[in-house]
Formats: C-alpha cells, structure tokens, sequence
C-alpha cells in the first residue's frame, strides 16, 4: 500500500468528460500492457504498433522502460521495491493518458502478477489489455540485442530477470492477448493487435473522421 502523505488535498473535477475526450479523438482509449522478458520483443512491436495506429489516424502513445529510467523513474534501480514503484508510477501515468483519451502503450517487463494487476485494478473495466510477449529465455537470451544476458551471465549485472535467481519472470495467467514473438514476426505481431483492437471496439475512426 502506498502511503497517501500530503493531506488537505481536495479532487477537482472539470468540465469535460472521459466520453468527450475519446469522440473528439474517435477512438476507445486503453492501455495495452506489454509485458515479457528482456529482449521478448516489447518495444520493437510497441513502437511499430504506434506508428501503425498514428498512420490510421489513432492517438497512440508508446511509454518505454528505458526512456521511463532516463527521467521520471530515474531514481529507481531494479529492487523488488524499486520495480514495484516503478511499475506504480507508470500505472498511474498511463491512467492519466487513458484519461486524457490515448491509446496508451507501455512497454515494461514488469516482472510481478501482483504489480501488474494493481495497475488493472486502476483503470476502469475494459481500459487495461495485458499483452504477454512470449519468447523462451534461451531465444531472448540469443538476440540479446542490448548485450544485456550477456552481462548478467557474466555477473556484471544482478537481479536480472529470468536469469538471475533473485529476478524471477511471473507469467501472465489470463493476458487478453498472447504473442509467441519466436513463432510471429513483428508485422503479425502487430496485426494480431490490431485485430484485437478493431474487434473490442478500440477503433472508432481515428480522428482524421471525427469533423
Ligand atoms: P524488449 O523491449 O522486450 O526488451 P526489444 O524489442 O528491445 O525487446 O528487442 C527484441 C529483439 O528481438 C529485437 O532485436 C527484434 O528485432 C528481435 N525480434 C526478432 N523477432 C521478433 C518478433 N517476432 N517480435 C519482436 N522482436 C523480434
């Protein structure tokens, strides 16, 4: 739990609602949750989704773990109680862009069910579509593509998650969607999301047809 420390704080509602924001923009806004090992494949297919939702005329938004530790985050490490609040902020984070009417797409390995689940439990029903990208740890550890199994396997790096014994990897047990992204390439990745996406009623337009 965490603490609420300031007190005498007062919500201001404003004028304009949830229901509004999303028809201007034509579309239901969500979070799509990517989670997965290091290396799975979560920000090549979160920022190729992005593009394709931006060319459609969707709002999309990619918030990334890297880019995420470079400012709000980065006085975070990789702790349990670290990776927690790490995974906190973004929760509320992509709350606020759900909010704001996005289609907020976070790309974090986010490690803990019961971490990921405090996120679910934030949103409203329907807003929060966790998406496993699933690859064996042999196959991420195979592209490494940031040399970082590498590093781990050398002990350069600690809590790393699927390798180190500290860092275990919680598999989803109910994602809305599931990615095998050493079965899929990225193009079917993405249009398996798509899908997805057009199926649930995500995708109302786009604001290029909301005049
Ligand atoms: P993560 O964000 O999960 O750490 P990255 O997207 O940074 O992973 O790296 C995944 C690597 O795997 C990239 O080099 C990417 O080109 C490669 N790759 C191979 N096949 C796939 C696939 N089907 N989906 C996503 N990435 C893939």
């Amino acid at each position: 739990m965490t603490i609420q420390k300031a007190q005498n704080i007062t919500w201001h509602p404003g004028h304009v609602t949830r229901e509004e924001r999303a028809a201007l923009l034509g579309q239901r806004p969500c979070c799509l949750w990517f989670t997965g090992l290091s290396a799975c494949g979560k920000s090549t297919i979160a920022m190729a989704l992005e593009q394709v939702l931006i060319q459609r005329g969707y709002v999309a938004y990619v918030l990334d773990g890297d880019n995420i530790r470079h400012g709000l985050n980065k006085n975070l490490g990789f702790s349990p109680e670290d990776r927690a609040e790490n995974i906190r902020r973004i929760g509320e984070v992509a709350k606020l862009f759900v909010d704001a009417g996005l289609i907020v797409i976070t790309s974090f390995i986010s490690p803990y069910r019961e971490d990921r689940d405090k996120v679910r439990a934030l949103m409203h029903a329907g807003e929060f579509v966790e998406v496993f990208v699933d690859a064996p740890v042999e196959v991420c550890g195979a592209r490494d593509p940031k040399g970082l199994y590498q590093k781990a396997l050398r002990g350069e790096i600690t809590n790393f998650t699927g390798v180190s014994p500290d860092a275990p990897y919680e598999e989803p047990l109910a994602p809305e969607i599931h990615l095998r992204t050493d079965q899929l390439p990225v193009d079917e990745c993405v249009a398996k999301l798509l899908s997805y996406l057009e199926d649930n009623g995500y995708l109302l337009g786009g604001v290029r047809n909301v005049r």
